[in-house]
């Protein structure tokens, strides 16, 4: 990652900054949305690393590519999308009929801005004969420029299924990384780029909570860097998660390298079980401050206001849409 985009990261936050809140004021909040998204025939949306209380009011929760499939098959007019700005920007390109709301203009992921489309091209004109694949955390515009898309949940199946032998994979280096390793037998460039909150964490950081809990199992997100992966039993997406955990039915313990809202998600659905923030500090660095510039106030005011719009540049449209309906057509890895 680049030296500006480093400097365009919020400061890190740890997760006490984001209490829970008032009971009653929660519960009133989430009434308020649901009446709203009724009255104003609203899908809500919200990706897996939302506050808790944001994914509670939601009609769907997941990772990208799930979130996607549901923008896709919405019968709603409106989605209030709780996510990132390429998030909300996928879903408007596969609804462009459809009014996409974002409820906060802070919510950007320095991941997605570290490639424009002029040095994408750029990138291209150095390495013609090659396929462009794209992470799904990218702009509508590098979209359009790229041959096909993929997410964490079918990034090597999508590199696999490439006719193209040479691969430029772009944004995430840690990402493309972990889907060189699993498909050799490709030519696979990488861009550098990062996920600022996944490559924080340090294989020795992992090591010591490993110390901690030396039974438990390691599950960690393919953003993570190669020494955290290292040590990890699993790697998959945040959804692919959930089938890991049922991989490991005698297990007790799970130490989870992948943003703390998550492992809030996983303890939820296995109450029996404990998770733990791979990061030995409960998410002071598997925090991503972007995602959490959404609370219930905004998803409330978005609703009531119809705020803020996401639109795509219309030169964009149809090249973004392309590279987003093949990586829909892929099965996770
Ligand atoms: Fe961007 Fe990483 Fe945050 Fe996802 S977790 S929005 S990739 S900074």
């Amino acid at each position: 990652m680049s030296a500006d985009t480093q400097s365009n990261v919020p400061a890190p936050i740890a997760p006490e900054a984001y209490p829970a809140g008032d009971p009653a004021e929660v519960r009133e909040h989430q009434e308020r949305i649901r009446a709203l998204a009724a009255e104003k025939n609203a899908l809500i949306l919200a990706h897996n690393y939302q506050l808790p209380a944001v994914q509670d009011v939601a009609h769907f929760t997941g990772d990208s590519l799930g979130l996607s499939v549901q923008a896709q098959e919405a019968e709603q007019s409106r989605i209030v999308f709780c996510g990132v700005h390429f998030m909300a920007e996928s879903a408007k390109i596969l609804n462009p009929d459809k009014t996409v709301l974002l409820p906060s203009l802070a919510a950007g992921c320095s991941l997605a801005d570290s490639i424009t489309a002029e040095s994408l091209v750029s990138w291209k004109e150095r390495y013609p004969d090659h396929a462009v694949v794209t992470y799904v955390n990218s702009t509508a515009s590098v979209k359009a420029l790229s041959d096909i898309c993929c997410t964490s949940a079918n990034a090597v199946s999508v590199v696999r299924s490439l006719d193209s032998d040479k691969i430029l994979f772009t944004p995430d280096r840690n990402l493309g990384a972990w889907v060189r390793r699993q498909v050799p037998e490709k030519d696979v460039v990488i861009y550098d780029g990062a996920c600022p909150t996944h490559d924080n964490l340090r294989g020795a950081n992992l090591d010591e909570v490993q110390g901690e809990y030396p039974e438990a199992i390691v599950i960690a997100h393919p953003e993570c860097r190669e020494d955290v992966l290292q040590l990890a039993d699993e790697v998959c997406s945040t959804t692919g998660m959930f089938d890991a955990v049922r991989r490991h039915p005698e297990a007790s313990t799970f130490l989870i390298a992948t943003e703390w809202a998550h492992v809030d998600k996983l303890q939820k659905e296995f109450p029996e079980k404990t998770f733990v923030v791979a990061d030995g500090c409960i998410g002071c660095r598997l925090h991503c401050p972007y995602m959490k510039m959404i609370g219930l106030e905004q998803v409330v005011r978005s609703l009531e206001e119809d705020i803020f719009e996401v639109t795509i540049r219309p030169e964009d449209q149809d090249g973004a849409r392309a590279s987003l309906e093949r990586m829909l057509a892929t099965p996770r890895d």
